[in-house]
């Protein structure tokens, strides 16, 4: 859509930009992705999004932030059904004890 979103890379200003999407509607908004940091972006966002120069400076990336970036944490497995980390839904106790709206005089 605007020229300048397409010109680089919002966030490592690297210029290969590869183009995903396109809206259903044509010309309404593509979606781009940088080719060296993989950042993706919808050319409908924000400048301060879609914009070298209007992009947050501390989430700026540089080649060496890039090429010295620690490794992605892994992702960890699964919890399984029954697992101790599952969140529970309230007991029926509990749900006694939550406060209650009071009735409203102005019915329908
Ligand atoms: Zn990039």
């Amino acid at each position: 859509m605007t020229d300048a979103a397409a010109t680089c890379c919002p966030r490592c200003a690297h210029t290969v930009i590869e183009h995903l999407f396109t809206s259903p509607v044509p010309g309404v908004w593509d979606v781009l992705q940088c080719g060296r940091c993989l950042y993706c972006w919808r050319t409908a966002e924000p400048d301060r999004r879609t914009r070298r120069d209007a992009y947050p400076d501390s989430f700026k990336l540089t080649v060496d932030d890039i090429d010295n970036a620690p490794e992605v944490p892994a992702v960890p497995p699964l919890s399984r059904p029954g697992s101790r980390h599952r969140r529970q839904a309230p007991s029926p106790t509990d749900i006694s004890k939550m406060p209650r709206k009071s009735p409203s005089g102005g019915g329908i």
